[in-house]
Parts: C-alpha cells; sequence; structure tokens
C-alpha cells in the first residue's frame, strides 16, 4: 500500500518549526511496510489545504495528516477532511463532556470554539487524546483511509506510535523496512568504509554510513514480509560489522556515547571527574545528562582563566610559561590533578582554542589536547579540529569522550 503524509502549519512553511513528526510518521509507515510515496506541507488555508488533500487522495489509498486539529479558525484540518471524503460532520455530545470537565478540572478558560473538537467527519472513529483535547481521526470510506493526528509532541508521538502504528501494521501488511543503526566513534567515515567495503554492496539488508559529529553511523536496512524476519537478516550482518570494527562500535540505535560511556564505568565500578577548560563545563553536562550518572561521574572544574589550572588544578607556573595553557604539558597535570583531588578512577582534562581568532600564544584555532589520567597513567592526545566555536568545542567533548573509551578498554 501506498500512502501520502500532509503536515499542515503555516509555521512550518515560515520555517520557524522543522517537520520532526513528518519523519516519525515516515519511519512507523516503512516499519508496517506501507511505502510513503510523497510529503507535502501546506498552510492554514483552507483552498490549498483542501486541494492537498483531494490530489493525495487521487494518487494514493491512505493520507495522513499532521496538525491543524485543535479549536481555533486556523485549524481546518477536521473539515477538510470532512468535506473531500464528502462526509458531514458529526457531533459527538460524550467528546463535548469530555472537553468540559478538561477544561474544568484544569481550571482553564472555556470557549465555545473548543466544541469544535467535538465534531468528527461521519465515516471517522475517534482516537482519545489522553494529553490534549483534540482527539485523531482515522477516516474509512470507499477504499480510501485518512488518518489525522493533533500537532503538539507530546499528543501526536503517543498516537502516533500508539494506535496508529497499531493500525498500520494491520492494513499495511506487505513488506516491512526495518533499520537497525551501528554507531561507531573513534575512527573517520573513509576508514571505516575502506574497511567494510564488501558489505556495502550488499542489497538485502542494505549497509549506509552517515557521517555525524565526530561519529559515525551504520545504518543496516532490511526489507522483510515481517520485523521478525528483519531483525533475522540484520544480525548476521551486524557480527560482520562488529568482528571488522571491533570496540568502534559503541552502541545501537538511540544510544548516545555519553550514555556508553556511563554504562563502561558502571560495569567496571570506576569513578570519573573532569577539568575542562575550552568545553566550560559541556563535557560535564553530556555525562550527567544520562541518567543514573551520579553512580560514576563524581564532579569536575571549570578551569578557564589560567589561575584557575594554577590554583585550583595545581598546574606549574614553568609548565604554563614555557609550554602555555593549550599544551599537551597542561591538559596532562589538569588530568592528573583533577583525578587526584576529586579521587576519581579517571581524570579527563580539555583545553584548547576554540577560536574564532588565534589565542595570546598563537596556537591555532582548533588545536585541542584531551588528556586521560587513569591507574596507569595519563595520556595525552592532540587534535585538530574546524568548524566554528561551537564545532569545535562540541567536537573536543566528543574527543573527550572517545580517549576516555579507548582507555576504559
Ligand atoms: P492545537 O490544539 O495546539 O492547535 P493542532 O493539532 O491544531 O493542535 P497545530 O496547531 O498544527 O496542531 O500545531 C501545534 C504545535 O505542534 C505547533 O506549534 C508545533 O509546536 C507542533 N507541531 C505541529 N506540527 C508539527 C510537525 N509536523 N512537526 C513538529 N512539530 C509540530
Ligand atoms: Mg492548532
Amino acid at each position: 500500500m501506498n500512502a501520502e503524509i500532509v503536515s499542515v502549519g503555516t509555521e512550518l512553511l515560515l520555517g520557524q518549526i522543522v517537520d520532526t513528526h513528518a519523519a516519525t510518521m515516515s519511519e512507523i509507515l516503512a516499519d508496517c511496510g506501507v511505502s510513503c510515496t510523497r510529503r507535502a506541507t501546506v498552510g492554514d488555508n483552507w483552498e490549498r489545504l483542501q486541494g492537498v488533500l483531494g490530489e493525495a487522495l487521487g494518487r494514493v489509498d491512505l493520507v495522513v495528516t499532521i496538525g491543524g486539529l485543535g479549536p481555533t479558525q486556523d485549524d481546518l484540518t477536521r473539515q477538510a477532511i470532512a468535506q473531500v471524503l464528502g462526509d458531514d460532520l458529526v457531533y459527538e455530545p460524550e467528546i463535548a463532556l469530555e472537553l468540559r470537565q478538561f477544561f474544568e478540572t484544569r481550571g482553564l478558560p472555556w470557549s465555545e470554539s473548543i466544541l469544535r473538537q467535538a465534531d468528527r467527519p461521519r465515516s471517522a472513529r475517534l482516537l482519545p487524546n489522553d494529553v490534549g483535547t483534540a482527539p485523531g481521526l482515522i477516516c474509512e470510506k470507499d477504499g480510501k483511509r485518512v488518518i489525522a493526528l493533533p500537532g503538539p509532541r507530546s499528543e501526536f508521538l503517543p498516537m502516533a506510535q500508539g494506535p496508529v502504528r497499531e493500525y498500520l501494521a494491520r492494513i499495511g501488511g506487505g513488506e516491512v523496512i526495518h533499520s537497525r543503526v551501528l554507531r561507531v566513534c573513534g575512527m573517520g567515515e573513509s576508514a571505516i568504509e575502506a574497511k567494510i567495503a564488501s558489505l556495502l554492496e550488499s542489497a538485502n539488508p542494505t549497509v549506509a554510513p552517515y557521517a555525524k559529529a565526530g561519529e559515525v553511523h551504520l545504518r543496516i536496512t532490511a526489507k522483510a514480509s515481517d520485523r521478525d524476519l528483519a531483525d533475522r537478516m540484520i544480525e548476521p550482518l551486524e557480527a560482520r560489522i562488529r568482528k571488522i570494527l571491533g570496540t568502534h562500535v559503541y552502541g545501537v540505535n538511540e544510544v548516545t556515547l555519553e550514555e556508553a560511556t556511563i554504562g563502561l564505568l558502571k560495569e567496571r565500578d570506576e569513578t570519573v571527574a573532569v577539568a575542562e577548560s575550552l568545553t566550560g563545563g559541556w563535557l560535564g553536562e553530556r555525562l550527567t545528562s544520562v541518567a543514573g550518572a551520579g553512580d560514576v561521574f563524581l564532579g569536575g572544574i571549570i578551569s578557564y582563566d589560567l589561575r584557575v589550572k594554577e590554583r585550583l588544578l595545581g598546574v606549574c607556573e614553568d609548565t604554563l610559561n614555557r609550554f602555555g595553557p593549550v599544551s599537551a604539558e597542561c591538559a596532562s597535570e589538569m588530568a592528573e590533578e583533577v583525578r587526584k583531588k576529586v579521587g576519581a578512577t579517571y581524570g579527563v582534562s580539555l583545553t584548547g582554542n576554540a577560536g574564532p581568532t588565534s589565542d595570546k600564544d598563537d596556537k591555532p584555532v582548533g588545536l585541542v589536547y584531551v588528556g586521560v589520567a587513569g591507574p596507569g597513567g595519563v595520556a595525552v592526545r592532540e587534535q585538530n579540529f574546524r568548524g566554528s566555536r561551537d564545532d569545535i568545542r562540541r567536537r573536543s567533548t566528543q574527543a573527550a569522550l572517545v580517549a576516555l573509551r579507548e582507555v576504559l578498554l
């Protein structure tokens, strides 16, 4: 079965919000064996919305709309769907009651326009909305289907991933397109490509590399009669890639490098502390973003100014004079001292020049030193990054996580 997605909202056309829901919807359709053949975005305009919906239903048997189900004058999706399906709108007293209760219990101001959400196109059944007020719709008429989902994220996601996914899996029934992403760090895209070149020619499953900030994602995609079979087809390919890339594969699908790092430390019952200069706490923020980080991340020192490096991290005046703060020597002392001061198994340090101009010592923009001190001594790595100040700072936190991972393994 083929489907089209229609995202509704002038905000989308103006570029004020990014259409992330359409991407989610595409993924769900693929998972359920429905081919998404076209996506359109249309503003909150009656003629154009009707036009786009009518054209889409002329081409395919299933259209999914996103947004425009709310109570205000510019929320037109419900009426437009009724119009193109040739339905009248039926008033649902039960929904009206629920709406009144929703507003009453929350003490929200009531307005009669809210009752527009109690209308449904005659051929629609309603999808309950546990979070907001506008129910979703599944309409079936004369062999055509229209699914309508609300725009707010907290309402869209549970509805799309819940009842809509179930419904699509039931009607899709064809082949599913299922992917698994292997996340790889500490190795560039070309090096990875060279190592797995023969696997990149595989037709089903396919393997495709995507370069991300400081890491590479390998997407393995299988086409099969169902998801289990797709998973089973992916497994041997994943095993081969893991054999070739070894511990460079740090996670699967949504797992982040910080999560993988925290996980490794937990497994080993070890702890880490950070000493950050150019990243100003970003490394600590990435580590603490992981739930349960407190078991292994102890804390750190943001040593931006020279005096903080000297006084709190005990970097020698002589080191700073001879090599400057952006140096392997300084990174090494920072890592060792924060490890000792905090009493962690590992101390990780970052010092460098994030730009946009060269620093006083004439160290080039993007020159960064990462230090990792541990029970076996201290190792420092020199990095040369390009990009904006934020790119360099972000890449630095990434390099630090990679360096720590390598020491851990
Ligand atoms: P409401 O009751 O809030 O009016 P609605 O179903 O009418 O709900 P919209 O008015 O179209 O939805 O969008 C509400 C908000 O939902 C938008 O301001 C935006 O934050 C988010 N949103 C809408 N569509 C999308 C989308 N395609 N991708 C990501 N976010 C979206
Ligand atoms: Mg709206």
